[in-house]
């Protein structure tokens, strides 16, 4: 009976503690380099904000989600915004060299030392801020290829047991650009998704997260794992694939609910 007890007000416990948690608004700051190529009549509030009105859809009851760009004061990434922001979203493309090394320092200083997630997507993978975070160069040795007409690209769900595979199943993209792997970051916590072009025959590990930063031993090789060794980093960072500016990328639900449920991975909500 006392076990019982005790079970009960585990259960209680821990959905008191449930409710705390997401009392607490996850700060989602989503940011792009105001692209002027997005053509307008796609993205009439630009990718930030197809990006940020796909998370408000699933989330607005937990989520406080703001937009910013290049072209804002401090290139949208100011000490004190990032001191505010629990999930960075960063899309850009063609204006990478614009982005000033000193705003990519705070980006990777606030995610390995404070534990800010850091989500990258697309041709982020070019990016200050992603080659920063993972210290890598973000190559894709692979090649791609833009398409005419577009070129389909079929995602399959590598890691289904994942929360950011939560409630998602393969799914196929009418229209998209291709990445080639090999795609030169440091070896991923889990690949949580995989593209293949049928077009070419290319895959690509299109969705991929990692720790970085305080919390992880640099020096370990080996071992049992369970972050008993190496240990887990405190900033947690997903990269996704999709979205090239020319197509309704993220107005697809799939992405959406891909992309919010990375914001609670990364967020470490779930
Ligand atoms: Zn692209």
């Amino acid at each position: 009976m006392f076990s019982q007890i005790q079970t009960y007000a585990g259960i209680i416990n821990a959905i008191i503690i449930r409710r705390v948690e997401f009392m607490s608004k996850i700060r989602v700051l989503v940011w792009d380099e105001n692209p002027p190529h997005a053509p307008k009549t796609l993205y009439p509030h630009s990718l930030n904000g197809a990006i940020a009105e796909g998370l408000l859809a699933l989330g607005a009851d937990h989520l406080e989600v703001k937009t910013v760009n290049l072209d804002d004061p401090e290139q949208g990434c100011s000490e004190e915004a990032l001191n505010n922001t629990d999930v960075l979203i960063w899309w850009g493309h063609a204006r990478h060299g614009e982005v000033k090394d000193e705003v990519a320092q705070r980006v990777k200083n606030r995610v390995h030392a404070h534990g800010m997630g850091f989500i990258s997507l697309h041709s982020g993978h070019y990016s200050k801020t992603f080659k920063a975070v993972l210290n890598c160069s973000g190559d894709l040795k692979g090649g791609w290829r833009e398409h005419e007409p577009p070129e389909q690209e079929q995602i399959r769900v590598c890691a289904p047991q994942h929360p950011i595979a939560q409630g998602i199943d393969d799914f196929t993209l009418d229209g998209e650009e291709m990445y080639g792997a090999p795609f030169d970051t440091p070896p991923p916590l889990t690949v949580v998704f995989q593209s293949y072009f049928p077009l070419g025959g290319e895959y690509f590990p299109s969705g991929m997260c990692w720790t970085v930063g305080k919390g992880i031993d640099p020096n370990f090789t080996s071992g049992p794992g369970k972050g008993a060794n190496q240990g887990y980093g405190v900033g947690r960072v997903f990269y996704f694939r999709p979205g090239h500016e020319t197509m309704p990328t993220y107005f697809d639900d799939r992405v959406r609910k891909v992309i919010y449920n990375a914001v609670l991975w990364c967020g470490k909500k779930s």
